[in-house]
């Protein structure tokens, strides 16, 4: 596949970074290995735009992959970081933004009693699945394929498995004994959790899901299966863990759990909860957290955990969500569906848009998409000329046909025209797309 435009500018940073990172990226998806270019090296953030090296604006649909509800550069937000930085950086003693942090987190999330701060996502699951070890005394843990919970090693057998089978290490690193204990199963599929805990009577721990899963592109729980895990878990003495790292104070201000109800024991956050920076959490019960150090035995810890400048972006960005920017955010996300489905209707393109609160994605299939399996059946292709067609239109797309778009309260009308006027021609290209030369 050619690309009508250049950025020698990204190009060039791009080949060093080359030289010193691999593959050039500080996390694989960056690098626009599913779709092919130039990845855009981006210098500024203001609203809903981002400003790579070359000096091209875009319309910013991924916002970081989610943090950045508030768009870029939100004024009170920055403020909040410049006064915290003047008091210092890191102090390694407790302090009072991470009370207040927690305190939000809590008051927000009614199943979250106790909350422990951390600074990843991948932290806060590997914590949480550790603590649902230590809590129960039993090895195995249940995730679903096509569910991203970062990349603790034992999370990594992922994809592709049928029912109820063990999974194997997706990647070199992880070794069989670490992911021996890992049952992966199809999304959607309440039978196959309840064959799993009939074939390991007493032996798991916990079952983790996304709150509603973004990250093999949108695919919500269907009626009735988070409450079904709940059940299932609470009535084999296992743990139910819902990942909210990417849904948590997102889809509303309780997350997920603020739009379906069904209360996990333990939940991990990220991502929106520490606006834009390094942040992220793990909470629940208040008697399965009182097993981790120093309260109980369950050993987990970390040199910047609670960081205080992380600490004030979170609380500054969190306190101004409120009601109207959830509605906000909603019906940007709402406007931009609607104009991406006209588009690609017109062209006659198969596509399904799926819809998670305000998160979403597009599947270039005609079919409902419920598990990993049936989001594999699409034609990907078809995003890659999508996908160049409107960041050669100054908009900038998730670099994957299999993760969620991100709006925030900073898309107004400007933006979301801009995003408008790209999306015809878009959608052309990935009618007229063949899928030869493109790179899977
Ligand atoms: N859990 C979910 C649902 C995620 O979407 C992610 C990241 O995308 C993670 C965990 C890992 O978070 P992090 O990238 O901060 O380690």
């Amino acid at each position: 596949m050619s690309y009508s435009y250049e950025a020698p500018v990204s190009q060039a940073l791009f080949d060093r970074a080359s030289v010193v990172t691999p593959g050039g990226v500080n996390s694989p998806v960056r690098a626009f290995r599913a779709v092919g270019g130039t990845p855009r090296f981006m210098v500024s953030g203001d609203g809903p735009y981002l400003t790579d090296a070359d000096g091209r604006e875009y319309v910013d649909l991924v916002c970081s992959w989610g943090p950045m509800i508030l768009g870029h550069s939100r004024p009170e937000v920055i403020e909040a970081v410049q006064a915290a930085v003047a008091r210092g950086t890191s102090f390694g003693t407790p302090g009072e933004g991470e009370v207040a942090l927690a305190e939000e987190i809590v008051g927000r999330v009614a199943p979250v009693e106790q909350v422990r701060l951390v600074s990843s996502g991948t932290e806060a699951t590997m914590s949480a699945i550790r603590l649902a070890r230590g809590f129960t005394g039993r090895a195995k843990i249940v995730k679903f394929a096509g569910c991203y919970h970062g990349h603790v090693d034992a999370l990594l057998a992922a994809a592709g498995s049928g029912v109820a089978t063990f999974g194997l290490p997706d990647t070199p690193g992880v070794t069989g004994a670490q992911a021996g204990d890992t049952v992966v199963l199809p999304y959607n599929d309440l039978q196959a959790v309840r064959d799993a805990f009939a074939a390991h009577p007493g032996e798991i721990a916990c079952v983790i899901t996304e709150a509603s899963p973004g990250n093999m592109g949108v695919v919500p729980p269907r009626e009735g299966f988070n409450a079904g895990l709940k059940e299932l878990c609470a009535a084999n003495g296992a743990l139910y863990i819902s990942d909210e790292v990417m849904t948590g104070f997102r889809t509303s201000k309780a997350g997920w759990y603020g739009i379906d109800g069904v209360a996990p024991d333990l939940m991990t956050f990220g991502k929106v909860m520490g606006g834009g920076f390094p942040a992220a959490a793990f909470g629940g019960r208040a008697d399965v957290m009182a097993h981790l150090a120093p309260a109980g035995p369950v050993y987990q810890a970390g040199t910047l955990s609670g960081n205080p400048v992380a600490t004030a972006a979170g609380l500054a960005q969190l306190r101004l969500l409120d009601d109207a920017a959830y509605a906000k955010v909603d019906a940007v996300s709402a406007e931009i569906r609607g104009l991406v489905g006209d588009a690609l209707g017109k062209e006659g393109v198969a596509h399904r848009v799926q819809t998670a609160g305000n998160m979403f994605s597009v599947f270039f299939t005609s079919d409902e998409v419920r598990d990993y399996e049936d989001v594999k059946r699409q034609e990907a292709f078809r995003f890659t000329a999508f996908f160049h067609s409107m960041l050669a239109d100054g908009v900038y797309l998730p670099p994957s046909a299999f993760e969620s778009w991100f709006v925030s309260t900073a898309h107004d009308d400007r933006a979301i025209e801009r995003v408008a006027a790209a999306l015809p021609a878009a959608a052309r290209a990935a009618a007229e797309a063949t899928g030869e030369g493109v790179r899977a």
